[in-house]
This record gives C-alpha cells, structure tokens and sequence, in this order.
C-alpha cells in the first residue's frame, strides 16, 4: 500500500504535469503491485466511460490524478486531500500530539493505511485512504467523461467520413418533404461546417462558421429539419427556446443553460458536445424591442449575451444540473466548433419585405405592386439582412449567423404528401400498429385531402396533421381490436368529414365480403 502513496500520492512536479496517456500507464504500473481487490477496482475506474472530479477543487481526475473515494460519493484529489491533512496537521488538539501513545497509535495506523503520519490529527486515521481510491459505484451523473487518449486515436470526424452535400440531401429527402432550397442550404453549409472541425485551419485560412438563420412560418418543419440533420450524422443535438433564455442573474434559464443541455444530450462527453448542434427556437421573441425605457432584459441583452456563445468561447457549466453549485461538477465546454442554428417565425417580417421591395420600385406602380408582393407566397424568400436588422435583430447578431434562408409555407398538396410519403409517415406508423393486429388500414385519396383541407383550416402548418388523424383514429383503434374477423379498414372523407364512417371489410380467405360501416359514425 505504500507504493502507491510513494508513486501516485507524493508525485513530483513532473509527474502532475504529464500527458493524460502517460500517466495513466504509470498507473497500470502501480496497479500491478497492488493486492487483487484494488486492482480490480482501480481497473474497473480506468476502463469505465467517466471519470471522477475533486469536490474541493473541481478538477477532473485526467487533470488531477487519482482521486481518494469518501463516503456520499466525494472524491477529493491528492493535493487537495494533503493540502486538507496538512492543515489539519497544524492544530495540536488537546495537545495530542504530544502524547506518545497516540503518536504510536497514528505511526501504526498510517503504514496500514499508506500515508506518511504528519503528526498530525488522530482521528483522520480511521478512514482508510487507500480502500477510498476504488471505485465507488458513483452514479455517472456526478462524473464527467473522460477525455480519450490522444496517441493513436483516429479523428471522430474524419474528413472523408463526411458525406458530400448530396447525400446529405439525398438522407433528408426521406424524411422532409418540400423545402428544396432549405435542404440544400443546410447541407452544404453542414458539410463545410463539420469539414472545418476536421480540419481546424486552411492554410492560415480561417474557415468561417456556418451558423444559420431559418425563417419560416409555425409548422413548416424548421424543428424537424434540425432534428432529422441531427440523427443523420449522429451528433447530439439541444433545442432551446429563446424565450426562456434570459441574461445570467434574471428569472428564466440563463443563456449558457444551452450549453448544458447540449452537454447532457452528449451524455456529459464534453468532446461529443464541443461538436454538437444547438438549436434556438422562437429568436424572432428576442428581437430588440420598439420604444421601451425599462432595461431590456429579455430582448437585445440577450442577443447580447450570445454574442461570444455563437463566435466560439469557454463556457463552464454544470454537469448533471441546470444551475452551478458548489455540489455540482463543472466543465469547460468549448463553442467554437458548436452548430448554431437559429430558428423563427418572424410574424412581420413579410410587411417590412413588401414595404422595401414597394419603395425600391419606380413610383407611381405602387399600389399594383403592392397587390402583386401580397399574392406572393413566398415573398419571406426575398429576405435580405437589412430586413432583419429592421425587425430587431442587431447587426453584431446577424453578422454571426452568416448563413440565413427560409422556408415556405406548406400547401395542400404537401401536407398530403407529408401523411404518406417520409419514411415515418404519420399513415405509415398506424399501418404499422394495426399490421400487429393483422389488419390493413388504407386511405382513399380524398380522405388524405379532407385531412390536409382541415390542417390548412387551423393554420398551424404540419403541425395539425398528428391532432387531427388522432382524433378518428383514436375510434378506429378502439374499435377493431374487438373484433378479430376484421381484416382491412379504409378510410374515406365522409369519415373524415363526419358524415359516414370508415369501410371494413371482414378477414376471409375466399372473396371479400361487402363492406359494412363502423356503429358509431364518424369522429369529427
Ligand atoms: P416548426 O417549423 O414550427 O419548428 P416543426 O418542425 O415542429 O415546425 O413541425 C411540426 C411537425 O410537422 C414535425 O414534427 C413534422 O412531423 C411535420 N413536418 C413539418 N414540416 C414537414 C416537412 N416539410 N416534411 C415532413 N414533415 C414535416
């Protein structure tokens, strides 16, 4: 046992400071020497994905070194632990320390426990130091994860390993439906954003980042889009609301809160995090606020506060929490290599649009003009910075998310196509739950319009489409499991519109029988 404090316990100066890898095969050294039940569980801390931080001093073990294990889940580094022992040391109590039979009894105590008797307090010597270097069975929220070797190690992202703007696409076609342009603007910007990370710097030639803005009514699938480019390639992505986000000190989620959330989404891998996505909805809700004279808290302060977040700082947060505390760990996430992708409706943004696109044109032609921007539906697409800076974003802000572009406004036939076509489809998920059931479930072509007519009615994009199929489906569910000679159910739009019900035609293995209609009518 005094090996260890001799090789790990008192290093040198040089020692603290060696490369992770490094130390750590010095340790497998040390291990060797050690009897069979600290081996296994100083090989059990070693192989596992996380690694322990010093409750005093905060730093991880690949930075401090081997930590000593306490009760309630403490881990205390070794200099922490002999800066604490030394201080201790000092106290004489009750003149203890000058008693040649607890002096006898702490010179005993230490070689059993491996640490050099500093003269110092008793009663620190019932813990067994050593035995507090295993692994505890910490939960791994409590940890950080450690940082990989870097001998040897082959990059996450390989520059080859990125898939070429077109297939990027090609992935999300599958599952987004429309928005041709948007998709193609944010896979070459994806492409070229993960080709910097891979690459650091071009010749000298900084890359610059390719943070986006995308504008585009309630529902058009902004979300979606980011969540599904996510999944594709694998990085952890956090979705936050601008609304919520507020300057530090203010009620509401400070604005390095996202960082957390990314870093939780990475599973508290820092380096899976450092080149993750964020995505921020609503930032049309913190756009600079026309004629206040209160402090501006929620608005351009926090665009502000984002500033450095979306240029690339060091932010430390919280591990395994929202808010910094002195229980909570802490880790330095790095936001250079970060996605940022900003994401809003603009509700006015089209009038100010059709009021420059108006003025800029000859005069006399206005009102003919006028009528021609209000038909177009896709006047959102004429956007251009100075539109924004007008609507309340600040020019520091616009300036840092280089790459803006819109999406459009669903149309019928699209949101029909969004029912049956991606690959999971609303449609395709009930076939498939009714399928266990062994019944077919279709839907007639003009059922799927009768849908798409009501979703267009609520004005909320594709995001009606799930409420609605919900509300007649919830019969269609409740119903068939009851009867097992039910073999295939088709919807119709009188179903749909209330006025008939769905056809069910009963399972036989001769003809089809004719179809009957459900009790109970059509839900509405
Ligand atoms: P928002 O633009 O308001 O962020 P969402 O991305 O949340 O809208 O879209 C809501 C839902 O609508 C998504 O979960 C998705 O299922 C569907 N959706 C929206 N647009 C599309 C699209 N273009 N293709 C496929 N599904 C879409």
């Amino acid at each position: 046992m005094s090996d260890r404090y001799n090789e790990n316990g008192n290093p040198d100066e040089q020692d603290l400071e060696q490369e992770e890898g490094v130390r750590e095969e010095g340790q497998e050294k040390t291990e060797d020497k050690k009897d069979a039940s600290v081996t296994a569980n100083a090989g059990k801390s070693a192989n596992s994905e996380y690694e322990d931080v010093c409750f005093i001093c905060r730093r991880p073990e690949s930075k401090a070194g081997k930590m000593f294990k306490l009760p309630n889940n403490i881990c205390i580094c070794n200099d922490c632990m002999h800066k604490t022992m030394e201080t201790v040391s000092q106290f004489d109590y009750q003149g203890m320390l000058n008693n040649p039979q607890f002096q006898n009894e702490l010179d005993q105590l230490s070689k059993q426990g491996g640490f050099p008797n500093m003269g110092g307090f008793p009663n620190i010597s019932f813990v067994n130091l050593a035995d507090l270097q295993g692994d505890g069975g910490i939960p791994n929220k409590q940890k950080l994860k450690k940082k990989k070797k870097k001998e040897g190690e082959t990059p996450v992202l390989n520059i080859r390993d990125i898939p070429a703007p077109h297939k990027i696409k090609a992935s999300l076609d599958e599952y987004v439906v429309g928005q041709e342009h948007a998709k193609k603007v944010i896979s070459v910007a994806v492409y070229n954003h993960y080709k910097r990370v891979a690459t650091g710097t071009m010749d000298n030639i900084e890359i610059e980042k390719s943070n986006m803005l995308m504008i585009g009514p309630t529902g058009s699938g902004k979300t979606y889009l980011v969540r599904t480019l996510a999944r594709l390639l694998d990085v952890p992505l956090a979705i936050a609301d601008a609304t919520s986000l507020t300057e530090a000190g203010y009620i509401g989620d400070d604005i390095e809160s996202v960082v957390s959330k990314l870093l939780a989404a990475a599973d508290n891998d820092v380096e899976k995090a450092e080149r993750g996505i964020i995505f921020i909805d609503e930032i049309d809700k913190i756009a600079k606020k026309k004629n206040t004279n209160t402090r501006d808290v929620s608005g351009e302060s926090v665009q502000q506060g984002m500033l450095k977040l979306l240029e690339g700082a060091e932010v430390e947060v919280p591990v395994g929490a929202n808010s910094k505390n002195a229980m909570v760990p802490l880790a330095t996430v790095n936001t250079r290599n970060i996605l940022f992708i900003c994401g809003g409706a603009f509700p006015d943004l089209e009038e100010i649009i059709k009021e420059r696109l108006t003025k800029s044109a000859s005069i006399g032609f206005n009102s003919e003009l006028r009528d021609k921007y209000d038909k177009d539906r896709n006047i959102l697409s004429r956007v251009t910075v100075e539109d924004i800076r007008k609507f309340g974003m600040i020019p520091e802000f616009i300036g840092r998310l280089p790459i803006i572009y819109t999406l459009e406004g669903l149309t019928k036939e699209m949101l029909v196509k969004i029912l049956k076509e991606p690959k999971n489809a609303i449609l395709k998920q009930y076939q498939k739950l009714l399928e266990l059931d062994e019944v077919k479930l279709e839907f007639t072509e003009d059922a799927l319009e009768a849908i798409a007519d009501k979703a267009m009615e609520r004005d909320t994009g594709a995001r009606a489409l799930r409420s609605i199929i919900e509300d007649f489906m919830l019969d269609i569910m409740y119903e068939i499991p009851k009867d097992d000679n039910i073999g295939r159910v088709t919807i119709t739009k009188e179903y749909i519109q209330g006025t008939g019900g769905p056809v069910i035609a009963i399972r036989s293995n001769l003809l089809p029988e004719p179809p009957r209609l459900l009790e109970d009518g059509g839900a509405q």
